[in-house]
């Protein structure tokens, strides 16, 4: 029974994550303020009433629709919330009521707005990685308290991991330029890696560059190319990803953070044992 009640309270804790995270993520690209004003629908300036703010049901009680002027609301905003809620469970049945459980979860919400952000609008606001980075760094430190310092790195590896992180991808950037003659990778990543590197330590911040390195073509090759080749993608995002898969290079770089972010995510849950297979086989 407990267990049941704590669930549902990670559940709604996430809802309500995922809730500010849209807001985050409609804001911040725009250098827009997340604490004020009020949410507003964004076609009619309708001031949207508390009951209508209730992540998830409002959505579905509204039928996707402004209250006011009746057109439709994003199906993002309770798909986000509903990802969020879902990964907080998660973090809670995979973890139970640890300081670690909500960090792997913080951390995890982090990724995806900077993922969401990164793949609309082609920019990882400063203010996904400098909240994540004095997260991680902090919660470092809290969690000696608390003896459970993994999967996460100590407060040493998270300071080394910081520096290895933005300056492996700084290189790999900077090689990438000359390569490609162009310019190949925002800031953006470079901050986003000096996160994923103090969460994460020095060698599993290579390892999230390596994968992310593996899921970009992949991705971008066996699945938004061909989808918007045969017109299903009608979101610009998108469509400028597959414009830059197919080698019609366009105004903008690659959204590396897309790949990045997740590619972060496999190497905190399963990097040790990936790099503990890799140098079995390879006899490092
Ligand atoms: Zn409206």
């Amino acid at each position: 029974m407990i267990e049941i009640l704590e669930g549902l309270y990670a559940f709604v804790i996430g809802a309500a994550v995922g809730s500010f995270l849209n807001v985050c993520i409609s804001r911040w690209p725009e250098g827009l303020s997340v604490v004020k004003p009020r949410s507003r629908c964004p076609r009619c300036g309708h001031h949207i009433k508390a009951s209508e703010n209730i992540p998830i049901i409002s959505w579905l009680l509204l039928r996707g629709r402004c209250s006011n002027c009746h057109l439709p609301i994003s199906i993002q905003y309770p798909i986000v919330e509903l990802l969020v809620a879902l990964l907080w469970l998660a973090a809670y049945l995979e973890l139970g009521m640890t300081f670690t459980a909500f960090r792997v979860a913080a951390f995890t919400t982090v990724l995806l707005g900077i993922s969401i952000t990164d793949a609309k609008y082609f920019l990882i606001p400063d203010g996904f990685t400098v909240f994540g980075l004095l997260f991680v760094l902090v919660t470092a430190f809290v969690a000696l308290y608390f003896g459970e310092a993994e999967p996460f790195a100590r407060p040493w590896d998270a300071i080394l991991g910081m520096c290895v992180g933005a300056g492996a991808i700084s290189i790999a950037g900077w090689l990438g330029e000359v390569w490609l003659k162009r310019p190949a990778m925002g800031f953006g990543d470079v901050t986003l890696m000096a996160v994923v590197g103090a969460a994460l330590g020095p060698p599993r911040a290579l390892l999230t560059i390596f994968i992310g390195a593996v899921l970009a073509p992949i991705v971008l090759l066996g699945v938004v190319y061909p989808l918007s080749a045969r017109g299903f993608a009608d979101d610009q995002g998108q469509t400028e990803l597959a414009l830059e898969a197919s080698g019609g290079w366009r105004r903008r770089e690659l959204p590396f953070g897309v790949f990045l972010a997740p590619a972060a995510l496999i190497a905190l849950l399963f990097g040790d044992a990936i790099i503990a297979w890799y140098m079995r086989i390879s006899g490092l």
